[in-house]
């Protein structure tokens, strides 16, 4: 038995755990549970639990249907929102088939795979996500739309607000459970909050994002409240962004950083960024992968519609935070499409399997965009060779269908599944007789 497991087993008994939830993802993001009982623990560590891997969305063709979770003791947290005599915990797991190679299903191995193309090369990729999201009151009424918890905006701190009492408690809960937050404040619509989380390894920080989601929406129950990740629930007001940091170390030095470098921008960043660029358009239907994502990417409210990048340039795709000369040998790059209703996984493995074929192919970093380039028109934005993001889940799907990187980053099985649900998805959508059609169109016609 390893150190870790030993931890486990040592832990589960040292604090009174009656259920350890088994955790894992589905290809759409949604995060799935199993409990067993404590005197399960020793067996699922040696074999693995099985589960009917078709019963779960975009897992498994029903004649192989068996799979198996194999959980990982480094993950292992008590859960805080519940009693602590008895005790919850969890992990997340890994899943594999039953002759124990890795499932081609699991969103977990997807990003598994892309880390270690990056670590073939010398790399490791550490991520930092800035998440958004809406408070609602009760009840949430899909029919009636959202209420927002308060009426604050960008930075304001208001006395005892519901928005500063729960961010305190998710916070607590969060660090409670070993993910770090640094930043957190009240965002730009009515009951936005924003949470940034310190940055870790892009593994474990895809596991933090999954937990994240459901610590901030027990908090807001008890609270009363409820908590949305929807990328864009008012027409009038901002969305809400993952907006993701990412740097490439090799062992313990930044190889994004050159202190001689424009920028301080080393020439493996530069061709990152190229590589998220020239395959932006690609890896979008998975960065936003709902028809209400392209709402958020509409234009304005900070969220990008163009392909380019700048420094400090809030409506470029790739952003170049100011370098900061107290934080030493230090360079990071922010993507801004993505959205806190992404699979963190599968946009993880693709965003570093773009940023390191830039890097393979030497792709030739543009020249960056300093303007706003919303404020452009057209023919500005072609002169500068400034390409427009995917405007729907359509438009989406259909350039990733021809993507090589996508499908080879993927695997075949859940790049199909993902498309023909996806497509699903949008014929779905394009069937409905919206209210502002009928607003606009029934006194007239
Ligand atoms: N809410 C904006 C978005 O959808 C981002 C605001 C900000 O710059 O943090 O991307
Ligand atoms: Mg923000
Ligand atoms: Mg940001």
């Amino acid at each position: 038995m390893d150190k870790q497991t030993e931890f486990v087993l040592r832990a589960i008994e040292e604090r009174d755990v009656r259920f350890v939830r088994m955790w894992f993802t589905d290809v759409l993001g949604f995060l799935k549970s199993v409990a067993i009982a404590p005197a399960e623990l020793e067996g699922a560590f040696s074999e693995g639990i099985g589960f009917d891997g078709s019963a779960i969305e975009g897992f498994a063709r029903v004649y192989e249907s068996d799979m198996v979770l194999r959980p990982d003791p480094s993950t292992f947290q008590v859960l805080p929102w519940r009693d602590s005599k008895p005790a919850t915990a969890r992990m997340f797991c890994d899943i594999t088939m039953p002759d124990n190679s890795p499932s081609y299903a699991d969103p977990r191995y997807v990003l598994k795979r892309s880390l270690k193309k990056a670590a073939d090369l010398g790399f490791t990729f550490y991520t930092h996500p800035e998440v958004e999201f809406f408070l609602f009151k009760d009840p949430l009424d899909p029919d009636k739309g959202p209420v927002p918890v308060d009426q604050s905006g960008y930075f304001d701190h208001t006395a005892q607000s519901v928005g500063s009492d729960f961010r305190r408690k998710a916070i607590t809960m969060l660090e409670q459970m070993g993910i770090s937050v640094e930043f957190s404040h009240h965002e730009g619509a009515p009951g936005q909050q924003e949470i940034d989380l310190r940055y870790a390894d892009a593994l474990s920080m895809a596991d933090n994002i999954m937990t994240f989601r459901v610590v901030v929406k027990e908090v807001a129950l008890s609270q009363g409240i409820h908590a949305s990740f929807m990328p864009k629930p008012f027409t009038e007001w901002p969305g809400s962004g993952m907006h993701t940091h990412m740097s490439l170390f090799e062992g313990d030095n930044n190889a994004f950083y050159d202190g001689s470098a424009e920028n301080h921008l080393s020439k493996v960043a530069r061709h990152f960024i190229a590589g998220l660029l020239r395959h932006a358009g690609e890896i979008t239907a998975v960065t936003n992968q709902w028809v209400n994502s392209y709402k958020r990417l509409a234009g304005g409210g900070e969220a990008p519609s163009y392909i380019c990048w700048g420094r400090n340039n809030r409506s470029a795709l790739v952003r170049v935070p100011m370098y900061k000369p107290h934080k030493g040998a230090s360079a990071r790059i922010e993507l801004r499409s993505i959205d806190s209703a992404a699979n963190p996984y599968l946009a993880f493995a693709l965003m570093l399997s773009a940023g390191l074929a830039g890097i393979n192919g030497e792709y030739e970093l543009p020249e960056g965009a300093e303007d706003d380039v919303w404020s452009l028109t057209e023919r500005e934005r072609r002169a500068l060779g400034i390409k427009p993001l995917p405007r729907n889940l359509y438009e989406a799907v259909a350039i990733m269908e021809q993507s090589e990187l996508v499908a080879e980053t993927l695997g075949d099985h859940v790049f199909d599944f993902f498309m023909r649900n996806k497509r699903a998805e949008f014929e779905d959508y394009r069937r409905q007789v919206t209210p502002m059609e009928l607003k606009q169109l029934l006194p007239v016609l």
